[in-house]
C-alpha cells in the first residue's frame, strides 16, 4: 500500500501507529487533550486493521477539527458544525469506507447541534468522536454549549446563564444505538471506545471529556480525575434504556464514563436506502467507466463530449 502526506508518497508494508503519522506542524497547545485522542483514534484503526485508504475522518472548524491535518488518512474539513451530514454523505456514495467524525462540543453541539440531533434519530453508520472541552478554545475561550452553568469566560463575565447541553441524554433520546463518554486522560480507554463504536452498526456517540490547559482552568486533569469512574466496574448493563436515562444525568461530583447504551435493535440508515440496493455506489461507478452498457455509453458521450 502507497500512502501520501504532506505531498510525500510512502511505500506502507506494515500497519502500525507510524502508518497514520505525518509530518504536519501540530499547532495544539502542550498538554492539551487532543494529543490523547488522535493516538487514542490510530490505535483503534491499527488494531482493527484499517488502513488510511479505508478510512474517512471528517472534521468541522475549531481546534479538534485539525486532526485529519496531523494523521495520514483520507481526511475532509468541512463547514462549523457541518461534518455530520458530509460524513453521511460520504457513507451512502462508500458504504464499505469506515466514516469517523472528529470535533469539538461547540462544533457538535452548538453550531451543528440540529445536525447531531437529527444523525442520531438517522442512524449512518458512522462514529462520532466529540473532543469535549466545554469552551471555544480556537476562538480563545469563549462558553460553549457543555460549559456548566456559573462558568466565567470572556463572554460569559459573570457566570454562564444557560444550563449546559447534555449530549448523552439528548443523544439517547434521539434515537442514537451506541452512546460512550470517555476522558483525554485515559487514552487506552478512550481506544477501546472508539474501537467498539467503530464496530457498532450505526450511529456511534463517544463524548470524550478533553481538558483545554490554556482557556479551561476549571475543568483540568485533575479536576476529571478526582471524579470520573468507570461503568466498566459496576454492574452496569448498557442494554437497559432506563439505567442509561440515569447515568446520562450524572454529573457533578461522579462522572461515569464507558458505554452509556448499547443497541442493535435498529438497521442503519444506509441498509434502508432503496438505491443502495444496487451495490456500492462507488463500485458501480467504476464498473460503469471500465465497461459501460453500450446505452450507457451514448449517454455519457451525449452528456460529456
Ligand atoms: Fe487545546 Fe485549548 Fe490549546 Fe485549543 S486552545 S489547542 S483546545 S489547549
Amino acid at each position: 500500500m502507497r500512502r501520501q502526506c504532506a505531498g510525500r508518497w510512502l511505500l506502507v508494508t506494515r500497519l502500525d501507529l507510524k502508518t497514520f503519522d505525518c509530518p504536519a506542524e501540530n499547532t495544539w497547545c502542550p498538554g492539551c487533550g487532543d494529543f490523547a485522542i488522535l493516538r487514542a483514534l490510530k490505535v483503534a484503526l491499527v488494531d482493527l486493521d484499517i488502513g488510511p485508504h479505508e478510512a474517512l475522518v471528517v472534521s468541522g472548524i475549531g481546534c479538534g477539527s485539525k486532526l485529519p491535518d496531523y494523521m495520514t488518512v483520507n481526511g475532509f474539513m468541512t463547514l462549523h458544525g457541518r461534518p455530520l451530514p458530509v460524513a453521511t454523505g460520504a457513507k451512502l456514495a462508500n458504504p464499505e469506507l469506515h466514516v469517523v467524525v472528529v470535533n469539538g462540543d461547540g462544533d457538535s453541539y452548538g453550531i451543528g447541534g440540529n445536525h447531531f440531533i437529527q444523525t442520531a434519530r438517522r442512524n449512518p453508520d458512522i462514529t462520532h468522536i466529540v473532543e469535549d472541552n466545554q469552551i471555544y478554545g480556537l476562538t480563545k475561550g469563549q462558553y460553549s454549549p457543555t460549559s456548566d452553568k456559573g462558568f466565567v469566560t470572556s463572554t460569559s463575565p459573570t457566570g454562564a446563564i444557560e444550563i449546559a447541553f447534555n449530549p448523552m441524554v439528548m443523544a439517547l433520546a434521539s434515537g442514537a444505538g451506541f452512546i460512550a463518554r470517555g476522558f483525554a486522560g485515559e487514552p487506552k480507554h478512550v481506544a477501546e471506545l472508539i474501537k467498539q463504536g467503530i464496530q457498532h452498526h450505526g450511529y456511534a456517540l463517544i463524548d470524550v471529556l478533553q481538558p483545554c490547559v490554556t482557556f479551561n482552568k476549571v475543568n483540568s486533569y485533575e479536576w476529571y480525575r478526582d471524579r470520573v469512574y468507570h461503568l466498566e466496574e459496576e454492574a452496569y448493563d448498557p442494554a437497559d434504556m432506563d439505567a442509561a436515562w440515569h447515568k446520562a444525568h450524572e454529573w457533578g461530583d461522579r462522572i461515569p464514563v464507558g458505554v452509556l447504551y448499547r443497541s442493535e435493535n435498529h438497521p442503519a440508515y444506509e441498509d434502508e436506502v432503496a438505491t443502495l440496493n444496487g451495490g456500492n455506489p462507488v463500485t458501480r461507478l467504476k464498473e460503469l467507466v471500465r465497461s459501460p452498457r453500450p446505452e450507457q455509453y451514448e449517454k455519457l458521450k451525449a452528456r460529456f463530449f
